[in-house]
């Protein structure tokens, strides 16, 4: 199918859930607009999926929980979605001397979390710590989170709202000091950590501060960092925005993979490709959904290697028969209804680390696991009553570790990542897993080399790159809308409109918002 017209406003290049938002934005407020998808549906990483042959369970396929998209772009758009809290925010099994026990924090935190915390530590203090922690990160969050649906701030705008012993804590010192400063469980202080590390690979105590980069976005999300269930899944949240896109007249073309960019000042033509052959079209702006690394590329600068983001995940989507139960006795709808902590002791993440930089897939592999299921059976169909979806995302597993030999690395990393959650378990996790159609476990994983192919994310990496902080530098030219809004490329006439805008990343609409801001501020 080709567009209806030869000559569109905008046109945006990628339909990921970003690109949608700018797309809605946009033509509510009159703009012809013109989206390409290369797949043969929209949403990008933020979709469901039936994942195994006979069971109607369709399952948040890669992104699973949002926290950064903002109330105020639901409304402004008017999205028919629903996003409810967990009654659980973690529980961290531990085995210490030899007894299974665990760290529980409810949501909100009450009796149990403290008992929980003096059970695991001893005392008081380190609740007291986490308190302090925690009460120090939502001043930060109040001052930073309003600010990201307006044009970029300042840093030193930003600054001078913030206490300088938080802004020392959290934006200057690497979050690894903060935390062995603040905290002394290595249990405690690895829930804290792992916020740092999601999509991020990075030791703690790194330098470059990209870990405290992408602990500030987890902590963020509407003032309150709280992360959120999609009712009816993640392809709830791309329907909606879909919806929301082609009500208000954009044109939304699927399996439709863009080639080229021409790009002027003035102006630009982009040629895609379908099964009927090659098309272009003429427009006054791009928008680029797709990594600024694949936009290159399309701008006909070509792949560079040394350039290229590298991403570190593994997801691994699992349908059980039943949940399984634990070695601490505690209730497993308690247990996954949160994020469950795997091999995330704070020695643990840098030990993995440090195997990971190495090349060696590290021997505990850290990661969590969350059940949706316990919060939404609606994406269920009519699957038994006790049957279950579990998500695992483990970190510091870097696409290189998968080069030599991708078929044996990755069960490598999926025995292991099973393995750090059997060490829990009073029965093991195959035991509990479904089938299939054809009598296969109901288990699917993805490395980063399968995200690259399935998506399109460079390297795998899931935000497109790593991520900038949420403010410019204090020196930074912010003349045109697209500096001020932190979308532009260098090239007039493309703005970038996804995850590697400067406060891209994640489920949170704010690539497409930037970009559409950027686009109706030069009318
Ligand atoms: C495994 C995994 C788990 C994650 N978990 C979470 C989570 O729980 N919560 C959260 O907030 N974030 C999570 N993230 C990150 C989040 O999903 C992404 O940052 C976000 O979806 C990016 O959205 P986007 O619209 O900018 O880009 P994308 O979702 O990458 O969409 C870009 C779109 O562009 C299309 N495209 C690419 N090249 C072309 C081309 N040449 N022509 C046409 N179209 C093209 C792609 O097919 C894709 O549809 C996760 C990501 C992954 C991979």
């Amino acid at each position: 199918m080709t567009s209806s017209k030869n000559s569109y406003d905008v046109v945006v290049v990628g339909g990921g859930h970003n690109g949608l938002v700018a797309a809605s934005y946009l033509a509510r407020a009159g703009v012809s607009v013109l989206l390409l998808e290369r797949l043969p549906h929209t949403g990008g990483a933020a979709v469901s999926a039936q994942a195994f042959a006979g069971q109607p369970a369709r399952l948040s396929r890669y992104s699973y929980l949002v926290s950064l998209l903002p109330e105020q772009l639901i409304a402004d758009l008017g999205l028919d979605l629903r996003l409810v809290s967990r009654s659980v925010a973690s529980y961290t099994p531990t085995l210490r001397g030899g007894r299974a026990g665990g760290l529980l924090v409810e949501r909100p935190e009450g009796d149990r979390t403290k008992e929980s915390f003096r059970e695991l530590t001893g005392g008081d203090d380190e609740y007291a710590a986490w308190e302090r922690f925690y009460g120090d990160v939502g001043a930060l969050a109040e001052v930073v989170a309003p600010t990201l649906l307006q044009p970029l701030p300042l840093e030193r705008e930003v600054r001078e709202r913030v206490d300088p012993a938080v802004w020392r804590d959290f934006v200057l010192n690497p979050i690894g000091e903060t935390i062995e400063e603040r905290f002394t469980d290595d249990t405690v202080r690895g829930v804290v950590a792992t916020d740092a590390l999601i999509g991020t690979f990075a030791s703690l105590r790194d330098r470059s501060l990209v870990q405290n980069r992408c602990f500030l976005y987890h902590l963020i999300g509407n003032g309150t960092g709280e992360w959120r269930v999609p009712v009816g899944g993640m392809g709830a949240v791309t329907d909606a925005l879909a919806r929301a896109a082609s009500s208000a007249g954009a044109e939304i073309l699927t399996s439709a993979g863009v080639s080229g960019i021409r790009a002027g000042a003035e102006g630009a033509e982009v040629t895609w490709h379908d099964e009927s052959g090659s098309h272009t079209v003429a427009a006054r702006r791009v928008l680029a959904n797709v990594a600024p690394w694949v936009l290159r590329i399309l701008l006909g600068e070509g792949e560079d290697p040394d350039t290229k983001p590298q991403g570190s995940q593994l997801k691994i989507n699992l349908l059980l028969d039943r949940l399984p139960r634990l070695r601490s006795g505690v209730d497993p709808r308690v247990a996954f209804a949160g994020t469950l902590h795997l091999a995330e002791d704070y020695r643990q993440l840098e030990a993995a680390y440090a195997d990971a930089s190495a090349g060696r897939m590290p021997a505990e592999l850290p990661g969590e696991i969350y059940c949706h299921s316990l919060t939404d059976r609606s994406i269920l169909g009519d699957s038994p009553a006790e049957t279950h979806t579990l998500t695992y995302f483990g970190v510091h597993t870097p696409a290189a570790l998968f080069e030599a030999d991708p078929d044996a690395a990755k069960q490598l990393a999926v025995s292991r990542a099973l393995a750090a959650l059997d060490e829990h378990l009073a029965e093991p996790i195959e035991s509990c897993l479904a089938r299939d159609a054809d009598g296969r476990p109901c288990i699917e994983a993805k490395v980063p080399q399968d995200i690259e192919r399935d998506l399109a994310m460079p390297g795998g990496h899931i935000f497109h790159g790593d991520l900038d902080w949420p403010w410019a530098p204090n020196r930074t030219r912010l003349e045109t809308p697209a500096q001020q809004w932190g979308v532009q490329t260098g090239v007039d006439s493309v703005l970038m409109c996804g995850s590697g805008s400067r406060r891209g990343g994640a489920v949170s609409g704010l690539g497409g918002h930037s970009a559409a801001q950027a686009v109706l501020a030069e009318r």
